[in-house]
């Protein structure tokens, strides 16, 4: 059942193997957070990112998404760019780094070992994803960082995976909001050149033309270019 919150508690029971995994990091490294990471920025915004799950001497060590990983660094540099957030990123939940307009979770809020999640494991935490996304009121624009997350949020959309596939650059309507797909901004994906820091602001310079095409549309007037 989910917590009255609608968000998991410090000893979040649901994947036996996460728990086990948090345990041993609970024992090994008691300063840590080692606990399932919280969203980060505000309610209101208008983007939600959903990453893959915390790195485990990142966001599982800090407590806040991508925070000490290294995809946050590409993330987060991106994301102030496009104006999506604010202040000088320190890998530190204290560093007073802010979004804007922009949120950011997981779909697995707890670390997995090797940084893979199972299935069942995405699909147990997905509830929480449902009410992450059900929060926000004024969501239009949702960044999928890889084929894990696409899906999940498929499922979160009531949609069909099938009906869905992920692709990179994609950009589809799912309900009230708009779906943008990027590859997951890992280590191994920029190290590979799987994703270069420019195809990741291509996706972003497409969620920022959306959203100041869509702020037009409610304020009921015309796009000026149109
Ligand atoms: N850190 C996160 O919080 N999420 C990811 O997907 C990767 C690193």
């Amino acid at each position: 059942m989910l917590r009255a919150s609608g968000k998991p508690g410090r000893d979040c029971p649901r994947c036996p193997r996460l728990v086990a995994f948090r345990d041993a990091w609970r024992e090994k490294e008691p300063e840590w957070f080692n606990a399932p990471v919280p969203s980060f920025g505000p309610i209101e915004a208008r983007l939600l990112i959903v990453g893959l799950a915390p790195g485990l001497r990142g966001a599982n060590r800090t407590g806040r998404p991508f925070t000490g990983d290294y995809a946050g660094d590409l993330l987060y540099a991106t994301l102030k760019d496009f104006g999506f957030a604010q202040g000088i990123y320190e890998a530190r939940p204290d560093d007073g780094f802010m979004l804007i307009d922009c949120r950011i979770t997981n779909a697995v809020r707890c670390v997995p070992p090797e940084n893979k999640p199972t299935p069942q494991e995405v699909t147990a935490c997905r509830d929480f994803l449902c009410q992450t996304i059900a929060e926000m009121p004024k969501l239009r624009a949702i960044v999928a960082l890889g084929r894990v997350a696409h899906e999940t949020v498929v499922r979160a959309r009531s949609a069909r995976r099938a009906d869905h596939p992920f692709s990179h650059g994609s950009v589809r309507a799912m309900g009230e909001t708009v779906l943008f797909d990027s590859y997951h901004c890992s280590r191994y994906n920029t190290n590979t050149g799987v994703l270069t820091p420019q195809m990741f602001r291509d996706v972003f310079a497409k969620v920022r033309a959306h959203l100041n095409a869509s702020e037009h549309v409610i304020a009921g007037e015309k796009p000026t270019d149109a």
